[in-house]
């Protein structure tokens, strides 16, 4: 086992893992720029490192910094979180050549999934099902045209290199093609440097439900379950919960199983999950995530399992330490995601937290680096804490997350807490019964 791992990453996720090594006896090293001296991460840490300046791209994302970092701490692995370097092949690759072991996949595992088209070929290829779509990419618009036209409308458009939800135009019409085509190359470039897109049927009211597995890169794999992240605005996360409230135990089986046996065909090694549209009793695969995902610990709640642990052991080459067989689901969870943002729009609100109270009781987790006192940077993610409850069953869990939220007090900033009473008194999210275009209805509604 390892005796020092370095965390390349701020935040509750940098917390996340530091919090698994002090269980494991393993040192942690925090890594982190100038504007996050005071941070959490650096406080809980065995040590601490300043990497750089504020922009990410001079510290969380510089790898000379990082890998120097290891060498003069002594750390021997590089636990990225998720976000930042977590999905970067080449990062990944130079670890590698220095000699320190990456937690999470093999370099080539991440970049086969990172690029989507090659993605969707190898899962097709592994017998998971994928979206109806083009051949790979869509060079130009007469080519998008006739995909399109073969296809029928509605039809989406995304980004090969594509992520966080960007890069994405929807076309219900061959008059609105040729505006989204254009729209989502440009997006496309400017946010990845690579202006390749594919073309997709646009699903009008499935579920994003998606497929927690993990492997040990010596063949075993197994799943634990789905997560339901229908709960969505602008194709990003809100609320998610596990276990979905649409899917039957037969359902969960058949898909698990045929992700558990590409996970152990393709040798992959770690978490990964892979993400589904699913619609009228049919899943459609968009794209795999080789990384731990910000929603895992709904997953950890139902299964009783320490994801990172597993991560971090797997990375020092021990098997998995549990089979398909150890993993039954016990009872509901449900996490938010609480943003330091400002309602109705959403604009970020980084600035002085005041006062900060966390919820506690039975079933109550909350991941979070903030303190009373505590500075939000404005460089950063808006997300500041995430707010999981479990209970035996649904009914259970939605009472406590509305006891919970009623406990939190996080004064000084807009947060995007008020969302979630909202919702919680809607008859689709009491009811389970909503898809990924449910939200952004709700909110239109809501400023109308
Ligand atoms: P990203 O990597 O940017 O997150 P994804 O491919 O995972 O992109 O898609 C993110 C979200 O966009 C999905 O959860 C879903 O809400 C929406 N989406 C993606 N593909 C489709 C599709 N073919 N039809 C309808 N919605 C889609």
């Amino acid at each position: 086992m390892f005796n020092k791992i370095l965390i390349a990453n701020r935040g509750e996720i940098a917390l996340r893992v530091i919090r698994a090594c002090r269980e494991m006896d393993i040192a942690s090293v925090a890594v982190h720029s100038t504007a996050d001296s005071d941070a959490m991460h650096v406080r809980m840490a065995d040590e601490a490192i300043c990497i750089g300046p504020a922009p990410s791209s001079e510290s969380y994302l510089s790898v000379p910094a990082i890998i120097s970092a290891c060498e003069i701490s002594g750390a021997e692995a590089i636990h990225p979180g998720y976000g930042f370097l977590s999905e970067n092949a080449s990062f990944v690759q130079i670890v590698e050549d220095h000699d320190l072991t990456f937690i999470g996949p093999s370099a080539a595992h991440i970049r086969m999934m990172g690029d989507k088209i090659t993605a969707k070929e190898t899962a097709k290829k592994l017998g998971i099902p994928v979206v109806p779509g083009s051949e790979g990419g869509v060079p130009d618009l007469d080519t998008a045209r006739s995909v399109a036209a073969g296809m029928g409308y509605p039809v989406i458009i995304k980004a090969t290199a594509g992520g966080g939800g960007r890069g994405m135009k929807v076309a219900t019409s061959e008059t609105e093609l040729e505006a989204a085509f254009r729209t989502a190359r440009t997006e496309a470039k400017a946010a990845f440097g690579n202006d390749e897109v594919y073309i997709e049927k646009y699903l009008q009211r499935p579920r994003h439900i998606e497929i927690q597995v993990f492997g040990d890169g010596k063949g075993n794999a197994v799943h634990l379950g789905e997560r339901d992240c229908s709960l969505q605005r602008r194709h990003q996360k809100v609320l998610e919960e596990a276990p979905g409230p649409s899917i039957s135990q037969r359902e969960r089986d058949h898909i698990g199983g045929i992700c558990a046996r590409a996970v152990a065909e393709m040798g992959y090694s770690g978490a990964g999950t892979i993400e589904f549209l699913y619609e009228d009793g049919n899943f459609y695969f968009i794209e795999m995530n080789t990384r731990l995902q910000v929603e895992h610990p709904v997953t950890e709640a139902i299964f009783g399992v320490d994801l990172v642990r597993e991560q971090i052991r797997v990375a020092a080459g021990h098997p998995l330490s549990f089979t398909q067989d150890d993993l039954q689901i016990n009872g509901h969870a449900i996490e938010v995601r609480i943003n330091a943002e400002k309602l109705p729009n959403f604009a970020p609100c980084p600035g002085q937290v005041k006062t900060f109270h966390a919820p506690g009781g039975l079933g109550v987790r909350m991941d979070s680096a903030l303190y009373g006192g505590y500075r939000i940077p404005p460089y950063y993610d808006s997300l500041v804490a995430k707010l999981i409850v479990h209970g035996r069953d649904r009914p259970e869990a939605l009472a406590r997350l509305r006891r919970a939220l009623g406990e939190l007090i996080i004064d000084g900033i807009d947060t995007t807490v008020p969302l979630f009473f909202a919702l919680l008194e809607q008859e689709a999210v009491r009811g389970g019964d909503y898809n990924i275009h449910w939200l952004e209805k709700f909110l239109a509604e809501a400023l109308e």
